[in-house]
């Protein structure tokens, strides 16, 4: 299970090292939860669209094992 809180203060750390601002009405780097919030699977960034995985309930937030929603 994870947090709601901790959704809200996690962002992708691709998109915050970057210096362009993020499109209306989304915050920098803001991502949401695939899967469900008993069994999340991964989160998806809404900028960059990377789909971080969930192992454990534990994001694995490494830039270099995220994948890019689109692509193979
Ligand atoms: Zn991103």
């Amino acid at each position: 299970m994870l947090d709601k809180d901790l959704l809200d203060i996690l962002a992708c750390p691709h998109c915050v090292s970057l210096p362009e601002r993020a499109p209306e009405g989304v915050r920098k780097g803001e991502m949401e939860l695939l899967g469900t919030e008993q069994k999340p699977e991964a989160l998806r960034c809404k900028q960059c669209r990377r789909v971080y995985k969930i192992e454990d309930g534990i994001p694995n937030l490494l830039i270099e094992e995220a994948v890019i929603e689109g692509q193979a």
